[in-house]
Parts: structure tokens; C-alpha cells; sequence
């Protein structure tokens, strides 16, 4: 069995209104066949064997608006980070909680019982130079990768279409002095992706576009997100092994309200789709719950068969 979790920034479950809510003005048709209804907190839990969606909570009973480095934090170590550090704690974890998340995340765990983890995103050339200049910082999913010891991807991954830039489609890259690689569509990034998570127990895929649309209000970017979502989630669905669950989730709510340029104390989604979906996230209630199920039902998979 493996697992491929496809992690979307700020992107929780808001109200049925297109005036405030993108994913109800522009759509995600991919999520609408799926389930049947839009994506909105209406849609409740529904639980099929292969096909799963449940609104989990993300604000682990800490006051205040749930943030990024203890939201993904929770997700990657199945830890309450957000209890723990006393706060929810904005974008990139502090060295406090980057040890705690060093020791105990999913990725690193599951390598030390030969169960292998990569991150699928490519980084820039420069990406360590910049952390050395304190210009770039690890986000909670860059320390996890890192903690497996195998290196981050980068151009030479890119060039034999083993790795997935940030955006999905490569379309940013010259912003950052890379011109010299096509533009993909995300059917062509989902595919690159689908053939990564082949070669690995566990692959995580990190998406910040919809976090960075919330914060702007920046409707145009919402649309044009939506698009290359749908296209890429739905790819990844229909070319998705047989062996394999797709996990997709986030860390809090944002990009679904338009109407605040924050964070919100919406629910986000946990979708599962494929192999075991429903065995594997059907008693999940919030972001800790997440590693005790993977790997509970990735080691138990190793060991029996
Ligand atoms: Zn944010």
C-alpha cells in the first residue's frame, strides 16, 4: 500500500455563498463528481469505502485563528503543536517547534521501518542559500522531508519530470530566474506526480497557492487556481494506482472566504480516495488524527503481506 497526500494551504470548508466563497462561484468539478454537491460545510461527512470526505477540525481547542506551522505540524507529527507551543503559530515553525517536528514526523518514521517518504516539490537551486541568508525558511513540510535524509528536489529532478514545482505548472519559475523549462499543464504535473508516489510508502505534494489567494483577496488568482486544481486532483484520481490512497487536506481555512483577508475557524476538508479510504480516515475528527491511521495502516500493510 502507499499513500500520496496532497497538502492545500488555507483551504477550508466555507458557506454556499459565490459572493464570498470562490469554490462556489468558479467550481471544482473534479470535487462536485465526486461527492455529488459543492464543497461547502453543507456537505457534511460522506463516507464510502474508496471515496471519502470529512469536514475535520482544525483549531485543536486553542484559541485564536489556527495557523500554519502548528497546523501543519499536527498533520505531519499527529501531535496537538498548537497545545503544545501554548498558541497557534504562524508560517514557519521556530526552532522549538522545527525539533519537535524533526523527531517525530510521518516521514521520518516511516523510513525507519524501510518504509520509504519523499517530498514530490522541487526547490529552487538557490532555495539553501537563501535559508542561509535567512531570506527563505523551512516550512513544516520542507523539515519533515529533510528529516528522511534524502535530499530535496530540484532542476535536475524537474528535467526528467520527477518533481512537482509549487505551482503545478512550472508557469512562476522565470519570477525566480528559471526560464528555460516549458510550461506544463497540470495533467502533465499530475502525471509526474502519480509516477513519483509509485516509487515511494509515503509522498507528500505541497500546494500554497490557495493560502497566499485568501490573504490577497485576489479573486482573479482564485479562478485561475481552481482551474489548475481541478484538472491536476482529477488526474491524479483517474491515473491513481491501485495500491495507492489519496489523501488531500489543509492546515486551516482561508482561501473559502474572500470576504477576510485571514484565516478562518472553518473546518477543512479530509478527502481520501482509493485503497482503503474509508478503513483508514472514517474515525478521523481533526488534524491529529491523521498520522495514527496512516501509520497504522501503512505498517500494518508491510508486515502482513
Ligand atoms: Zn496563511
Amino acid at each position: 500500500m502507499r499513500v500520496l497526500l496532497l497538502f492545500i494551504d488555507g483551504f477550508g470548508l466555507g458557506s454556499n455563498n459565490p459572493e464570498i466563497n470562490p469554490i462556489v462561484r468558479f467550481g471544482l468539478p473534479t470535487f462536485n463528481q465526486l461527492f455529488g454537491q459543492p464543497m461547502t460545510y453543507d456537505i457534511g461527512s460522506i463516507l464510502t469505502p474508496e471515496r471519502c470526505i470529512i469536514p475535520i477540525d482544525a483549531t485543536l481547542g486553542v484559541p485564536g485563528l489556527p495557523q500554519s506551522a502548528t497546523g501543519q505540524a499536527a498533520i505531519l507529527t499527529g501531535l496537538n503543536t498548537a497545545k503544545i507551543m501554548g498558541s497557534h503559530m504562524q508560517a514557519f515553525p521556530g526552532p522549538q517547534l522545527a525539533n519537535i517536528i524533526t523527531e517525530t514526523n510521518i516521514m521520518k518514521k516511516l523510513t525507519a521501518i524501510g518504509l520509504p517518504a519523499t517530498s514530490a516539490n522541487m526547490y529552487t537551486p538557490n532555495y539553501f542559500e537563501l535559508v542561509a541568508k535567512r531570506k527563505r525558511r523551512h516550512s513544516a513540510i520542507t523539515l519533515a522531508a529533510l528529516s528522511t535524509g534524502l535530499p530535496l528536489r530540484s532542476l535536475p529532478e524537474m528535467e526528467i519530470n520527477e518533481a512537482v514545482y509549487q505551482d503545478i505548472t512550472n508557469a512562476t519559475l522565470p519570477d525566480f530566474g528559471i526560464g528555460h523549462l516549458p510550461v506544463l499543464s497540470p495533467r502533465q504535473a499530475a502525471c509526474n506526480l502519480v509516477n513519483i508516489s509509485r516509487k515511494y510508502s509515503f509522498s507528500i505534494f505541497e500546494y500554497f497557492q490557495t493560502d497566499r489567494a485568501g490573504h490577497k483577496q485576489d479573486w482573479q488568482h482564485a479562478e485561475n487556481i481552481l482551474g489548475i486544481l481541478d484538472e491536476f486532483i482529477d488526474t491524479v484520481y483517474k491515473q491513481l494506482p491501485a495500491d495507492t490512497l489519496m489523501i488531500i487536506t489543509s492546515d486551516h481555512g482561508n482561501f473559502e472566504d474572500m470576504g477576510v483577508k485571514t484565516h478562518t475557524l472553518n473546518k477543512v476538508p479530509l478527502i481520501a480516495l482509493g485503497y482503503q479510504a474509508q478503513k483508514t480516515v472514517g474515525a478521523i475528527t481533526d488534524l491529529t488524527g491523521i498520522v495514527p491511521a496512516l501509520v497504522a495502516v501503512l505498517g500494518k500493510d508491510d508486515l502482513c503481506d
